[in-house]
């Protein structure tokens, strides 16, 4: 059985064959298996986000793969939640990492420590052959830095302070941020459900 995953990003690709290993799925992306999809991300949870990119895939699959897609953000208390599931638009799909966080930086000046918290989630969703939806959703909570720190990760890491580690998950490295990030859990996760739908 074949998984087609909803995305043309080669590290979720990369994160979502090693969580499955030993699974017996084969994991193809949605380009690589001809459905080319770009749908509007307008859904108002970060289920429904991942959902929607699944669902356009689905309809376009010969229904014998499981379809699955991912979504996630950064969700800041002190924001309301936001960026939350604009996070990838925040400011702008072409604004540098840079600038949008510095810009998150200066809104949270001022706020106390223990007002910085902050999480990171993600939202798995599957489709099955048989049209039965999964979703799944799990999270990283931290805090957001008082400056950018770190090279490693991509987005909000050099600016999302893990406490247990007393570092940003900028600057752990891509193993250890595998084993706690939102997209590492929610994908075990899914592989937790999807191993028990096919028993
Ligand atoms: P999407 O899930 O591919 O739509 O991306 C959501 C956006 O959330 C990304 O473009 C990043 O801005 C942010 N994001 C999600 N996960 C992470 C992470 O692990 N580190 C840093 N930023 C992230």
């Amino acid at each position: 059985m074949k998984i087609v995953f909803a995305t043309g990003n080669k590290n979720k690709l990369k994160e979502i064959i090693g969580i499955m290993e030993g699974t017996g799925y084969e994991i193809v992306t949605a380009a690589d298996a001809g459905y080319l999809t770009d749908p509007e991300e307008n859904g108002s949870s970060f289920e429904e986000n991942a959902l929607i990119k699944a669902r356009a895939v689905y309809e376009l699959s010969d229904k014998r793969s499981v379809i699955m897609a991912d979504d996630s953000g950064l969700c800041i208390d002190a924001l309301d939640g936001e960026p939350g599931i604009h996070s990838a638009r925040f400011m702008g799909h072409d604004t540098s990492y840079d600038i949008k966080n510095g810009e998150l930086l200066k809104r949270l000046e001022g706020v106390a420590e223990k007002d910085r918290t902050a999480r990171f989630v993600c939202a798995v969703a599957a489709i099955l052959p048989s049209g039965k939806v999964i979703t799944v959703r799990e999270t990283m909570e931290g805090r957001i830095a008082y400056e950018i720190c770190g090279t490693n990760g991509f987005g909000y890491d050099p600016i999302f302070y893990l406490p247990e580690f007393g570092r940003t998950s900028a600057e752990i490295s891509p193993g250890s941020k595998n084993l706690i990030s939102h997209r590492g859990k929610a994908l075990r996760h899914m592989r937790a459900v999807l191993e028990e739908e096919t028993s």
